[in-house]
C-alpha cells in the first residue's frame, strides 16, 4: 500500500531518530595519508589503515577533516552523493580511475551545522571527497557502504581555534559518527624526495619523535603552540594544513580513553607517516 503523505513524514522522522540514537561512542582517528598512490597500492601504511578499523562498531557515518579542503570560513559538505576529486597532478590515469561511490549525510552536515557553537558552519554542495578523505577511505572501507562528509579547515584561524572547534564535535561519537583527521604530522613538500623513502632527515625524525611524547603525555597546548617548539618544528611544519587535521582528532581526546599509535614510520623523506587511534 502506497504511504500517505503524514506516514511518510513519520517514516523519515524515525530514520532520523534511529540515526541520532545512542549508539556506542566511536573511537577517532588521526591518519597519515601521505603520497596518493597509497590508494592503488598494497604496503605496511594501507594495512595499518584497515587494521585500525578493525572491530570496529559499525560507523552510521564517517566524518573526514582532511589537509585538502582549506576555506575561508568553515564548511560541512551536505550533498547526497560526493564526488571523487582528484586533486593532484603528474600522477598515474590509474589512480585518475579511482572513485570513491560513498553517499554523503546532509543529516549528520545539519547535526554538525548543530553542534558547533564556535562559528557557524555552512552547508557545502560543491566539493566532495578529496583524496586526504578517499585515498584512505578506500582501503579502510573497499566498499564505500559507509556515508561520507568532510569538514573544511579555515585557513584564516590560528591551531587554537581548530582545536576548541572540534572539541565540539564530542558529541557526534556518541551518534554512532567516526571522526578521521587525515594530515601529516610531519609535512615538508618542498624537501620531501619520493625516491629516497629510506633515509629521513635529523629534524623530521627529531619532531615526529617529540610530538608522540606530548600526545602520549597530552600536552596539548605545547602541540597547539608548534611554532614554540624550535626549529624541528619550523622545518617539520611549513604551513598548518596537513598538521591540523591532527589537533582535531587530538581534542577529543577524553580522560581514561586509550591513544595508540600505528603506522609509526616515516616517508619522503621529510613526512611522518604516524597516525593513531583514540578509544
Ligand atoms: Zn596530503
Amino acid at each position: 500500500m502506497p504511504l500517505t503523505g503524514a506516514a511518510m513524514k513519520l517514516n523519515e522522522l524515525n530514520k532520523l531518530a534511529d540515526n541520532f540514537a545512542p549508539s556506542p561512542k566511536m573511537p577517532v582517528l588521526f591518519v597519515g595519508h601521505g603520497n596518493p598512490m597509497n590508494a592503488i597500492s598494497e604496503n605496511s601504511f594501507t594495512r595499518g589503515w584497515a587494521e585500525s578499523v578493525k572491530n570496529l562498531p559499525n560507523p552510521k557515518a564517517i566524518l573526514c577533516v582532511s589537509a585538502h579542503w582549506e576555506t575561508k570560513g568553515t564548511f560541512v559538505t551536505a550533498m547526497e552523493s560526493p564526488r571523487t576529486i582528484h586533486d593532484f597532478g603528474g600522477f598515474p590515469q590509474e589512480l585518475f580511475d579511482v572513485q570513491y561511490p560513498a553517499s554523503g549525510s546532509p543529516e549528520y552536515a545539519k547535526e554538525v551545522q548543530k553542534v558547533v557553537e564556535k562559528t557557524e558552519v555552512h552547508l557545502d554542495h560543491e566539493w566532495g571527497l578529496d583524496h586526504g578523505t578517499w585515498s584512505v577511505l578506500v582501503k579502510m572501507f573497499p566498499d564505500a557502504n559507509v556515508p561520507v562528509f568532510q569538514l573544511s579547515l579555515d585557513y584564516t584561524k590560528p591551531p587554537q581555534y581548530h582545536y576548541e572547534l572540534a572539541q565540539q564535535l564530542s558529541s557526534l561519537r556518541r551518534k554512532g559518527v567516526l571522526i578521521v583527521g587525515s594530515g601529516n604530522i610531519v609535512h615538508n613538500l618542498r624537501m620531501a624526495d619520493l625516491r629516497n623513502e629510506s633515509n629521513p632527515y635529523d629534524w623530521a625524525l627529531e619532531f615526529d619523535a617529540l610530538s608522540k611524547e606530548l600526545i602520549k603525555k597530552r600536552e596539548h597546548s605545547k602541540l597547539i603552540n608548534y611554532q614554540a617548539l624550535g626549529n624541528a618544528a619550523k622545518l617539520s611544519i611549513p604551513t598548518a594544513e596537513h598538521y591540523l587535521p591532527m589537533l582535531y582528532a587530538l581534542a577529543l581526546h577524553e580522560k581514561d580513553e586509550e591513544l595508540g599509535f600505528f603506522n609509526e614510520e616515516m616517508a619522503f623523506r621529510s613526512g611522518s607517516m604516524r597516525s593513531f587511534k583514540i578509544g
